[in-house]
């Protein structure tokens, strides 16, 4: 099938990659000249697992390509594809703007034959709009032919979720558009059926009940870890407990510093704000956020409660810059939190991430109060202390000696609950974690 998509970024780009993979022709369009430029050169803007090879592979058998030209891609798709970015607005709804954009752009040279998908995240409604922005850029009378296909993808599993779905949600308004999208998705709907067809409208918004309930789980866990650590109960204890009730489950509800990255939190707001829209107070989505607003300062209260409010002269390590292992994005990162909050207390931060640095680089800059260090252990060097922001493989089984050595304070501020505090403490350590304050109401 030929296939058009609309905004290569994480969605887009890993969309077109493994819609290649299966045989399609895809080509991935951008206004962002740069990126389609290093893209056609065979580099890849973003990292994600698999997906480089991916998208060298099927770029090389040229059943991937990428433009910045809206008419050669709009003309190219079978299936149009939007995937591009829908940020907060400063209401807290998303802003449409990008999606209505590319609407418009796509009606131009749109034909009869073709079907329009958003796949972007969107509020109930915006298929209709979009439709509507086609139409006024002169479709010339038809009406064009729109779908809802919301992705479920996970930063840092995007290629294995993308080729393995959970589920694929299609919202359809008429038989032939659903025959197209079963066509198109077989390839990974062949275990069993993954299919879940639907009105438009149910599609869209099941993409934010996904997201915020998730969210809820983690804001959630976190409200009951800061009481855990009020009362002397440890949190890790108490998520095994529950975890066990299959109604329950394991999966989603381990504690930490809050939720990040470009999908939750703004996620939320917009949902809140579609609730807002209709008199219908989002009180548990209010809840949400707020929880986890406080909690993304959780790490720094704590160095704070250690080390005094003023830390000028104090230097403190940090690692794990990216919202969650295995991603360079920083988007609404808890690390961005801890370092502003460390800065303005006049702290110094010397940094390591495995993938994020780069991106920490361009959103802040050069500054005297940031090192961004290549190693994990030259961060640790002249530090006060160590703080364990995000949870990435490499940091579970650190050289403690080599740590507790080149620390001021054989501190450890851990925000994913990743070292035994036991452990820790026979090696000399004191070890703040999020919601263990284990056993202390026994004696
Ligand atoms: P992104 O910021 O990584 O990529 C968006 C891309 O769209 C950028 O490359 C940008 O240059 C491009 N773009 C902007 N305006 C354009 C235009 N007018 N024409 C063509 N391209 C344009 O965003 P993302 O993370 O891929 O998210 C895209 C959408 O998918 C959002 O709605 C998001 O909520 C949703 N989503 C994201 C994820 C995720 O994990 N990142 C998962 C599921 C759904």
């Amino acid at each position: 099938m030929r296939v058009s998509i609309f905004g290569t970024g994480y969605v887009g780009l890993v969309t077109g990659a493994c819609l290649a993979e299966v045989g399609n022709h895809v080509v991935c369009m951008d206004i962002d000249a740069d990126k389609v430029e290093r893209l056609e050169r065979g580099e890849i803007p973003i990292y994600e697992p698999g997906l480089e090879a991916l998208v060298r592979r099927n770029h090389a058998a040229k059943r991937l390509t990428f433009t910045t030209d809206a008419d050669e891609a709009t003309r190219h798709g079978e299936i149009i594809f939007i995937a591009v970015g829908t940020p907060s607005d400063e209401d807290g709804s998303a802003d449409l703007r990008a999606v209505l954009a590319v609407a418009r752009r796509i009606g131009r040279s749109l034909t009869e034959a073709q079907l329009v998908v958003t796949k972007s995240t969107v509020p109930v409604g915006t298929a209709k709009q979009v439709r509507a922005a086609m139409r006024e850029a002169g479709t010339g009378g038809f009406e064009p032919r729109v779908a809802s296909n919301p992705e479920f993808l996970k930063e840092g599993a995007a290629v294995k979720d993308f080729m393995n779905p959970d589920r694929i949600i299609i919202g359809v308004a008429d038989d032939v558009s659903e025959r197209q999208l079963r066509l198109l998705y077989a390839p990974f709907n062949r275990n069993h059926q993954k299919m879940v067809s639907m009105d438009i409208a149910s599609a869209e918004l099941t993409k934010y009940a996904a997201n915020a309930m998730l969210a809820t789980k983690i804001s959630f866990m976190n409200e009951l870890a800061n009481l855990a650590e009020d009362v002397g109960a440890d949190i890790e204890r108490v998520r095994i407990g529950i975890g066990s009730d299959p109604r329950i489950g394991y999966h989603f509800i381990y504690p930490g510093v809050g939720f990040g990255g470009s999908c939750f939190p703004k996620d939320i707001r917009a949902l809140a704000r579609t609730a807002h829209d209709h008199d219908r107070p989002a009180l548990i989505l209010g809840a949400v956020e707020a929880v986890n607003q406080a909690q993304k300062r959780r790490l720094f209260e704590k160095i704070t409660a250690r080390f005094g409010t003023d830390l000028s002269g104090r230097t403190f390590a940090v690692w794990g810059l990216a919202f969650k292992p295995e991603t360079d994005d920083i988007r609404e990162a808890p690390a961005r939190v801890l370092l502003e909050a460390l800065w303005k207390a006049g702290a110094r931060v010397r940094a390591h991430d495995p993938k994020a640095m780069e991106e920490i680089r361009r959103a802040y800059g050069d500054r005297d109060d940031l090192t961004l260090c290549d190693d994990p252990y030259a961060a640790l060097d002249g530090a006060d202390a160590l703080a364990v922001v995000t949870e990435w493989k490499t940091f579970w089984s650190p050289d403690f000696e080599r740590i507790r050595e080149s620390l001021a304070h054989p501190v450890i501020f851990d925000g994913r609950n990743i070292y035994d505090p036991v452990e820790l403490a026979a090696l000399g350590f004191e070890h703040e974690s999020i919601g263990r304050g284990a056993g202390s109401a026994d004696d």
